[in-house]
């Protein structure tokens, strides 16, 4: 899995922030953040064998962040160090919804670039997961993979609009995004490859998902929400353990909603699964 590794910052409100300042702060807490980090972590929790391709500065953070994958049993060998960089940290304003605000840059998240990127690795991997990261680097990336008959999934994250993914829409197999960037989507819709599956997360309804012959929906697990960030990366992982162990679509959803349902009801953006608790949530 490619993109993203940081740290985040939570600061959890009784509301998301008013010009009045009335927002009042009643939690603060750590945790390791980065969609394509979230992913990796979730997946090994699932068996899956799992290493991330990404960036981090030569900080205190950085090795915080190398530590905590290598613990997770996520393969870091694909993760630079930069010199001189700081890693990306994020701060994220949970509302009492468990509704997220993030606040932040990249930083040496995007440095990466695409004639760093390791041939070799991508073709050895039996499935590629792209999440937000410099287009010209996610296109590399899932030219690598596709010439190697390597399936490609890709998640673009909240920068879609500003972006051209276009070259990497048109290589994915399978497109992940929420209700709010779903529209971007459906723009790029001649992008996408004729058996392209699009997925679309949709908070506390579950998941759809749509391909070009059959649409097909979950509408989720009803749990008290806390903390939604990386409840969409929880969900990725869980569809794609469940693809990659020969689950049918449909079931794969449904794995995906049980996972994002578990990150929900959890502080942090990273979500340590296991199936032992996705089976739970399904009632297995
Ligand atoms: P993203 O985090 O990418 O914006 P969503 O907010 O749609 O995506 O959440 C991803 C998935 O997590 C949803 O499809 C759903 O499975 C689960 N999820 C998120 N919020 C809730 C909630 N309030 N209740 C139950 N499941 C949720």
């Amino acid at each position: 899995t490619a993109g993203h590794v940081n740290w985040d910052v939570t600061l959890a409100l009784d509301r998301l922030p008013r010009p009045d300042g009335e927002s009042l702060v009643t939690a603060q807490y750590r945790s390791g953040g980065g969609s394509a980090a979230n992913v990796a972590v979730a997946l090994a929790g699932l068996d899956v064998e799992t290493s991330v391709i990404g960036s981090v500065g030569d900080d205190e953070n950085g090795l915080l962040v190398r530590r905590e994958l290598d613990d997770a049993g996520v393969g870091i060998d694909g993760l630079a160090t930069v010199a001189d960089a700081v890693t990306s940290v994020k701060y994220l304003l949970i509302a009492d919804d468990g509704e997220v605000a993030m606040l932040g840059n990249d930083g040496v998240n995007e440095a990466v670039g695409p004639e760093d990127v390791d041939s070799e690795r991508v073709r050895s991997v039996d499935h590629l997961h792209l999440t937000s990261q410099r287009p010209e680097t996610a296109a590399r990336l899932a030219e690598i993979a596709a010439d190697a008959g390597v399936p490609v999934s890709f998640d673009p994250g909240r920068r879609l609009p500003d972006r051209d993914f276009s070259r990497t829409f048109e290589l994915a197999d399978l497109v992940f995004c929420n209700d709010r960037e779903a529209a971007a989507v459906a723009d790029l819709a001649e992008s996408l490859a004729a058996d392209c599956t699009v997925v679309v997360k949709r908070g506390a309804d579950g998941a759809a998902a749509l391909d070009a012959e059959e649409t097909w929906h979950h509408a989720g697990f009803g749990v008290d929400p806390v903390d939604t960030s990386g409840a969409g990366d929880a969900f990725a992982a869980g569809f794609l353990a469940a693809r990659l162990d020969d689950a049918d679509r449909e079931r794969a959803l449904t794995v995906g909603n049980a996972c994002g349902a578990l990150a929900a009801e959890r502080t942090g953006a990273r979500t340590d699964l296991s199936w032992g608790e996705v089976e739970d949530v399904l009632g297995e």
